[in-house]
């Protein structure tokens, strides 16, 4: 068996592997070394303002001890959602909610949506992985290089350093290096088009109420942008504009962004931000989002890129999961699939750690291959249909109906309560489909071409 595992990438996938594997191989090989390495710095990991976890997510960061880590630490637990509200942001009208949630409180498989800080979850992680004596995990090694022989695999790093193991576990993300000089060289990552203009800033930036509980969506033909608390004490809003955005945008504000320390360029890229919100979404009928965007400078862009569908996921001693593996259109539960590529693999290599690992990836692509192939058509189909439409995705096709639970006796249960699994089933990604798919029901279609075309809007 591997002695020695190497995993590029200290995000999601990465930390994810690291502790799943460290949970299956200790009881059976004490021995194993688990490596991880990441280009950032670790005050920088988690950059990227909140992002949403899906049930299946929060599933599986409860079995490898996350999920108790996280609800450990009070405000960075982040903020159960049990509904969105989504509105047409022209008109104020409500759509409907979306609920995660039955009519007694029950969330789907017991977990509601949660939005959470990235820089909380990763730390959550972190916490974890440092627990088991096996795990090493060295910030500022970014990977440039790779060779392999017939039993090992070494990787140099921009340092200068290099190390050998046994086998890599290329996590490090959509523009992945372990794809595109080792495992599939060519396969280089596609901008989508559409971008998140994003802020995160203390609720307080806005003096009105603000007209939801927990997340909204607001609609228009041009975008959605979504508000939301990210911690109980609702202190904290992430304010995310989900836009087309140009490539030469993209190029421009990088350029100015990252001018070394250079502050008018960075101020003068967030303005041209601020102008793309402002003009697709600075007309609303809500008073709470006018206020938000009038008071806020510091956009962030974040655009969406994805992997080529089909590509390779291994090669000799290496396997690629998450997002390097594939990365997908715009879809709030992309690091669900991150998060359970790590876990089956996981739990496949402890099974057959002493077969070759040609054997173990194989059938490793054989179980999650079809479902990946399956998520990947459906939101792309999705986003195609509505930008042919002239339509921006709306998201949440099935939003006007609640999740469908099977009848259980109404309990209160914590977040990380081990009878959880047994009173209810696990949540699956086919369950969520239902609720986060990218698009809108014809009957959302109709209200806001209305919307967008008869209704005035208040001063
Ligand atoms: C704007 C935006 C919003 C999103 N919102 C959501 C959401 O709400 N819910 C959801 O489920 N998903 C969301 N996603 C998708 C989600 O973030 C990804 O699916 C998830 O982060 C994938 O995890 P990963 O570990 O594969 O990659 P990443 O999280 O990207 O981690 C890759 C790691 O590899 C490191 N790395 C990269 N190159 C190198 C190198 N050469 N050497 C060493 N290290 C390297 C990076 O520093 C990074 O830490 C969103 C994505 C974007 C862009």
């Amino acid at each position: 068996m591997p002695r020695r595992i190497l995993i590029v990438g200290g995000g999601i996938a990465g930390l994810t592997a690291s502790i799943a594997l460290a949970k299956d191989l200790t009881p059976v090989e004490p021995d194993v070394d688990i490596a991880i390495y990441d280009s950032r710095a670790e005050h920088s990991m988690g950059d990227g303002g909140a992002m949403s976890l899906t049930p299946i997510a929060q599933h599986y960061l409860d079995q490898l001890g996350v999920l108790h880590e996280l609800t450990r630490t009070g405000e960075e637990t982040g903020i159960e959602v049990t509904e969105i509200n989504i509105y047409s942001l022209r008109s104020g009208r409500s759509l409907g909610p979306l609920r995660f949630a039955d009519e007694t409180g029950r969330g789907y498989g017991g977990y509601k949506s949660r939005r959470v800080l990235r820089s909380a979850l990763f730390r959550a992680m972190l916490a974890v992985a440092r627990q088991y004596a096996q795990i090493s995990v060295e910030f500022g090694k970014k990977l440039s290089s790779t060779s392999t022989k017939s039993n090992t695999v070494t990787l140099q790093f921009d340092d200068g350093t290099t190390t050998t193991g046994d086998l890599l576990l290329g996590c490090d993300g959509v523009h992945s290096a372990v794809r595109t000089l080792l495992v599939d060289p060519g396969n280089q990552s596609e901008y989508t088009g559409i971008s998140f203009i994003q802020s995160l800033a203390p609720a307080e930036r806005v003096s009105l109420p603000s007209h939801f509980d927990e997340s909204a969506i607001h609609l228009t033909g041009q975008g959605s942008l979504l508000a939301s608390y990210c911690n109980p004490s609702h202190q904290t809003m992430f304010v995310a504009a989900i836009m087309r955005v140009n490539e030469h945008i993209i190029d421009r504000y990088r350029a100015l962004a990252y001018a070394d320390t250079d502050i008018a360029a960075l101020t003068s890229a967030q303005m041209a931000l601020r102008y793309q919100v402002r003009s697709k979404f600075g007309t609303s009928a809500f008073p709470w989002i006018r206020e938000w965007i009038e008071e806020t400078r510091d956009w962030e862009l974040y655009p969406i890129y994805q992997v080529r569908q089909r590509g390779k996921w291994h090669v000799d001693r290496a396997l690629l999961l998450g997002d390097a593996a594939h990365a997908m259109p715009p879809r709030e539960e992309s690091a669900a699939y991150a998060i359970e590529d790590a876990v089956i693999f996981a739990q496949i290599f402890a099974r057959g750690r002493d077969r070759p690992l040609r054997d173990v990836f194989v059938e490793y692509e054989n179980a999650r291959r079809g479902l990946v192939d399956k998520a990947f058509d459906a939101t792309r189909r999705l986003w195609q249909s509505d930008l042919d439409k002239g339509l921006f995705p709306g998201q949440f096709r099935d939003c006007m109906s609640s999740i469908q639970l099977p009848p259980a006796p109404a309990l209160d249960k914590t977040a990380d309560d081990p009878k959880r699994n047994r009173i209810f089933p696990p949540p699956t990604h086919e369950s969520m489909s239902d609720l986060s798919v990218y698009t809108l029901t014809s009957e959302l279609e109709v209200a806001l071409h209305v919307d967008e075309k008869g209704i005035k809007v208040p001063a």
